[in-house]
């Protein structure tokens, strides 16, 4: 038997989408002309830039699509945000109560800075993070 060809990192084994990702891109022949869509941006970019990347995760990346990688992309691309809370003029609301939660899970709560601002938090899965107001 041959040997296996290996790109991943060496004892980090490859999530499914990483290598099925790899095994398509890595395979395609040159194409000059066509161009590749960012799923998560919008934006387009040369096709065979795929090709120049040694890993299945930088071009999930590239798609748009890493965030739902299983190996690396919980530990590499963590959300860090914080949000800003404004009243229906625009006005920012300081002193506010908030609770922000990941699914049913509170990640962060408390009240609101001068600016309006919660905290920073720094989560895995931005897609579902929802935030709560208490009423004044
Ligand atoms: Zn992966």
């Amino acid at each position: 038997m041959g040997q296996q060809k290996q790109d991943g990192v060496v004892g980090n084994e490859e999530c499914q989408l990483c290598r099925i990702t790899y095994s398509i891109y890595s395979n395609f022949p040159p194409m000059p002309s066509a161009m590749a869509l960012n799923a998560e941006t919008g934006e387009w970019f040369p096709f065979d830039r795929l090709k120049s990347y040694s890993t299945g995760y930088e071009m999930a990346e590239a798609l748009g699509y890493a965030w739902a990688c299983d190996c690396r992309g919980r530990a590499f691309k963590r959300f860090n945000e914080q949000f800003e809370i404004r009243d229906s003029t625009g006005k920012r609301q300081a002193g506010v109560r908030y609770r922000i939660r990941v699914g049913s899970k509170v990640l962060a709560k408390g009240v609101t800075d001068a600016q309006g601002r919660t905290q920073r938090l720094s989560t895995d899965n931005a897609k579902q993070v929802s935030i709560e107001v208490a009423g004044s």
